[in-house]
């Protein structure tokens, strides 16, 4: 079977991989370089604990900190409030506990699949070198956001999630080249990171293409079925036909579920980073929680990142945000310098925090995988192995009609 893959994220890569694993003929498209938006400037996790999600019961708690506090994380720009308020108001609807239980159950599900998604193509790619088994530490400077966090343990820790609670000292038995100003921390063993997404995704592309697979730079322009039920693929450089179409186009998936009538809350919650060359001062990603912001090691330096501006899909960076991760970069490590690189990018969100995993509601030939919004690095393998399953054999190893986009 002919199949056509839009999108080289790491949902993309990591689905088209699969697909050719499973037997198929892959094109994967994308109108950039592979790897190049999410995925690349994000904090690296690979996030197994993360089945409570951001809009979880705590965030009422948190909301008028979120709101008006001049070191929160949250940035909405004036203008766009107006324009994000229908997906705001669902995304709160959310935060419901009965709802929040539900989301946190069907988040546990992939992400206790985390390691199955991507064990063998890391092997297989010949990348286990980028990854680090280092587990991620959160930090707490306020009990405020502390017991807020309490209820989400016990909800990770009847998962099966091993956390290790940190008082005040102990954090810097873990990472003492830090400035220590935290009340509390956690360590959340069995989490792991990528010390170089880019690399990670493009050694995975490698992969696909030496087992066959093809990629295009291309973008895709429109999807059409033809008379004899194939699909067809226009691009700014010309036209193919295929059997099956997998949608993983990130944030610009809503448009392209669009073109077979498929409609979606898709926002793109902005997320920044600033980097530091050759500064390499701790040895796992941490993250402080008040902040929104996460502290990685990668390979060439310290990448600090986080934070979420609805502000819609311009590349214009918003010089704020700059400086709010700067004066949390230099309270963590004072003796830091001048940044040397600044980036924004898009997270698929839908308000209901789950992915959307499966097959078109208009068209059987169209399937889709997209919305990981905070904890789509985690989950590209895993997502990309089941509906790799969905479109080869109808058969899945988990029941994907809770991701459906018929939920919409
Ligand atoms: C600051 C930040 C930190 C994060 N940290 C983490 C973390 O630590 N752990 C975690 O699990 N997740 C994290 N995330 C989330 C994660 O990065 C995303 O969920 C994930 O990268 C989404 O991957 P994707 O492949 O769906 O989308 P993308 O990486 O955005 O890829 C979509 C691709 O589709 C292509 N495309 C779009 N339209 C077309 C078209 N018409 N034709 C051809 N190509 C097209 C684009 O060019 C793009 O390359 C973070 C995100 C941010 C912003």
């Amino acid at each position: 079977m002919k199949v056509a893959v839009i999108g080289a994220g790491i949902v993309g890569v990591s689905s088209a991989n699969w697909l050719s694993k499973f037997g198929q003929e892959v094109t994967l498209y994308d109108k950039g370089e592979p790897g190049s938006e999410a995925s690349y400037g994000n904090a690296g996790t690979y996030a197994k604990y993360a089945n409570v999600p951001t809009n979880s019961s705590s965030f009422f708690y948190l909301f008028p900190y979120l709101l008006f506090h001049k070191d929160s994380p949250l940035f909405i720009r004036g203008k766009y409030f107006i324009k994000a308020l229908p997906w705001l108001t669902k995304y709160l609807s959310n935060c419901r506990p009965s709802k929040v239980k539900d989301t946190s159950e069907k988040l546990t599900t992939l992400l206790s699949r985390v390691d199955e998604g991507y064990e063998d193509l890391f092997k297989d790619a010949n990348i286990e070198h980028l990854i680090s088994k280092e587990s991620v530490m959160y930090l707490w400077s306020s009990k405020l956001f502390y017991k807020a966090a309490i209820p989400d343990f016990a909800t990770r820790a009847k998962t099966g999630i091993d956390i290790q609670l940190l008082d005040h000292n102990e954090i810097s038995d873990v990472e003492p080249e830090l400035n220590n100003n935290f009340y509390k921390g956690a360590l959340f063993n069995g989490s792991y990171f990528s010390k170089n997404p880019k690399e990670t995704t493009l050694g995975l592309l490698k992969l696909l293409q030496s087992r066959g697979g093809k990629f295009l730079q291309e973008e895709v322009m429109d999807v059409k079925m033809n008379s004899s039920n194939k699909v067809e693929i226009i691009t700014d450089k010309g036209k193919k036909e295929f059997d099956k179409v997998i949608v993983c186009a990130g944030v610009w998936s809503k448009k392209l579920a669009a073109l077979f009538g498929d409609t979606v809350p898709l926002e793109g919650e902005r997320g920044y980073h600033i980097a530091y060359n050759n500064f390499n001062p701790i040895k796992r990603p941490v993250a402080w929680q008040e902040r929104g912001t996460y502290f990685t090691p990668m390979n060439d330096g310290l990448r600090v990142g986080g934070v979420v501006e609805l502000a819609g899909l311009e590349r214009e960076l918003n010089q704020k945000v700059i400086s709010f991760l700067s004066r949390a970069a230099k309270h963590v490590f004072p003796n830091l310098l001048g940044h040397d690189q600044e980036w924004v990018g898009f997270r698929p969100s839908v308000p209901d925090s789950l992915p959307v995993i499966g097959q078109s509601k208009k068209n059987p030939y169209i399937y889709y995988c997209f919305g990981h919004q905070h904890i789509g690095w985690s989950l590209g393998g895993i997502t990309g192995k089941l509906i790799a399953q969905e479109a080869t054999a109808n058969k899945t190893d988990i029941d994907l009609s809770p991701f459906s986009i018929e939920r919409f």
